[in-house]
């Protein structure tokens, strides 16, 4: 075994664990007190572009707030992705209300996920868009670990777990992926 030296600072390639909460509109959203530190390789997109750009030369122990626009989020709040839908094409176990969250799969077998926001006579309105699409991020972040991928995880462009369940939190927080698998998760 060679003596690998651990990064000290966050760079490409590089794996970091971080604590994170996320505000939006001063309310807490999403935070690692609730769930776990993230680990993640950076330079790869696993987190919000935004984010990613802005912790690099971070070493241990660090933290930062950061505020992420719309457009660096989860994208710019686009009015073509509320679409009405006739209340016939939804199979009837489906509560026809405002607020219903509904999951689609799309042609490409991408999974959707459309809200209700308004249910007429014969038509519902639905919105594609992320519940954080168009809001403006406030992260804060520390980091608390960082070391050198596997060849393996370099390989692959993504860290591997050995909790799977930790695998799915992890998958939550992250951005659209645009990676041809699907995303940065598994598949071994
Ligand atoms: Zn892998």
């Amino acid at each position: 075994m060679s003596e690998n030296i651990e990064p000290k600072i966050v760079a490409d390639d590089v794996v970091v664990t971080m604590e994170y909460t996320l505000t939006v509109e001063g309310e807490v959203v999403d935070s690692s007190e609730d769930n776990d530190p993230i680990e993640f390789l950076q330079g790869y997109g696993a987190i919000i572009p935004g984010l990613e750009k802005e912790i690099y030369g971070m070493a241990v122990g660090e933290s930062k707030s950061v505020n992420v626009n719309p457009a660096e989020g989860y994208g710019e709040f686009d009015s073509e992705a509320i679409v009405d839908m006739q209340k016939s094409e939804f199979p009837e176990d489906i509560p026809m209300k405002e607020g219903v969250e509904l999951q689609m799969i799309d042609e490409d077998g991408e999974e959707l996920v459309a809200v209700i926001v308004e249910v007429g006579d014969k038509t519902v309105k639905l919105d594609f868009n992320h519940p954080l699409a168009g809001k403006e991020l406030h992260f804060d972040v520390k980091i608390t670990g960082l070391r050198t991928p596997t060849e393996e995880e370099l390989e692959h462009g993504h860290v591997h777990f050995e909790d799977e369940e930790f695998d799915e939190e992890f998958d939550i927080d992250e951005d659209e992926d645009e990676d041809e698998n699907g995303g940065n998760n598994h598949h071994h």
